[in-house]
């Protein structure tokens, strides 16, 4: 089967092109990305209007490179999908109507996609099988630890109570004059520095249950900060080496240890980790180690999908197409669409 999805939820408009046989690896035939970090960097953040006149921008001519790249015909496709929620609504509307358009001109089944759900499904790609496992998605916008029992089956287990984790880098990053988006240039910022030089809070580790909570480590650096430099408000030079790594630290510490307990509750040998986060190579060896000690397997997505991509889109698409699931051409886009049922929250 030959699917096509669009991803627009956010700043990066996406269009992915897989061929995948039920419990055989995908073969990711093109995957085109343009993002518009550059275009949102001056405003320290996404603005939803830029994003979405971009999406529409962008759109078109990234399906006629996909299909290009693919070596494939708009004709050949089988299926055509796209991310309906959670993000902006203005973005998703545009990636929505235009898959939703290219399924009706073609006669071919629509799918409505979770974004959430594309993050989640993303290390398992490569080999086209989902195990049974305890999942946690670090992303801009989300920090989740969901059990996962077989694709569409997720019991939450706990998520945050305020900031989501890739939220407070940016945020954290923004208070250190860093450029947006935070995450990268904190990791790159903290090589140099001693994570135990500053003893920032890791909320909520020891207390029972899943949940995470950030705000209150944003805070602990933002009150770092002004007591140090009361003048700037920032980090001197000297110091942001120590600061970025001590931060992540406190992260990195409160994810992994969150984690490895869920997985153990859940009773799951496999831990995947997503989401733009989990590019972090800190974090992924925090996890490595971890995973080693407790005799648990550690699967990672490729680098080229752990933040927003259509690839990840058009797996999870694939795998509901293999199920004869397809969506309502009127099937509506959802800024708040949860990923599990309030009914299921676990
Ligand atoms: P969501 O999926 O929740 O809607 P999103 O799509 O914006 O949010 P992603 O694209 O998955 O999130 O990831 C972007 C986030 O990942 C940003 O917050 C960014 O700072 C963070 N990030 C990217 N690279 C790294 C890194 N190396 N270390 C830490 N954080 C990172
Ligand atoms: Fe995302
Ligand atoms: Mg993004």
């Amino acid at each position: 089967m030959l699917l096509l999805a669009l991803e627009s939820s956010c700043d990066e408009t996406a269009v992915a092109i897989l061929r995948g046989e039920p419990r055989q690896p995908a073969q990711i035939l093109a995957s085109e990305i343009a993002s518009q970090i550059e275009l949102h960097r001056q405003y320290g953040g996404v603005v939803p209007e830029v994003a979405s006149r971009n999406h529409s921008l962008h759109l078109r001519p990234l399906v006629e490179q996909a299909l290009q790249h693919a070596g494939v015909s708009i004709h050949d496709i089988d299926a055509f999908a796209a991310t309906s929620g959670p993000g902006l609504a203005s973005s998703l509307l545009i990636g929505a109507t235009a898959a939703k358009a290219m399924a009706a001109a073609a006669g071919k089944p629509f799918l409505a996609i979770n974004h959430l759900e594309g993050h989640l499904l993303s290390p398992f790609v490569e080999t086209g099988i989902v195990p049974p496992h305890l999942a946690l998605i670090v992303s801009g916008g989300h920090t989740l630890l969901l059990d996962v029992a077989a694709p569409g089956r997720y019991v939450k287990l706990g998520g945050t109570r305020d900031d989501a984790a890739g939220e407070a880098f940016d945020k954290v990053a923004k208070m250190l004059c860093l450029p947006y988006p935070g995450g990268p240039e904190i990791e790159k910022t903290a090589a140099g520095g001693n994570k135990q030089a500053f003893a920032f809070p890791r909320s909520m580790m020891k207390e029972p249950g899943f949940d995470f909570s950030f705000s209150g480590l944003k805070t602990a650096v933002l009150y770092t900060l002004s007591e140090r430099n009361p003048e700037t408000g920032t980090a001197s030079p000297e110091e942001l080496p120590d600061l970025c790594a001590s931060f992540q630290e406190a992260v990195i510490d409160v994810l992994v240890t969150k984690t490895i307990r869920a997985a153990k509750h859940a009773g799951r040998d496999i831990i995947a980790l997503s989401g733009g986060v989990s590019l972090n190579k800190t974090l992924r060896a925090a996890f490595e180690a971890a995973c080693k000690k407790h005799a648990l397997t550690l699967a990672t997505a490729t680098p080229g999908l752990c933040t927003d991509n259509a690839a990840m889109i058009a797996f999870a698409a694939l795998l509901r197409a293999f199920e004869g699931h397809a969506s309502p051409l009127d099937a509506d886009i959802d800024p708040n669409l949860p990923l599990v049922a309030a009914g299921n929250a676990g």
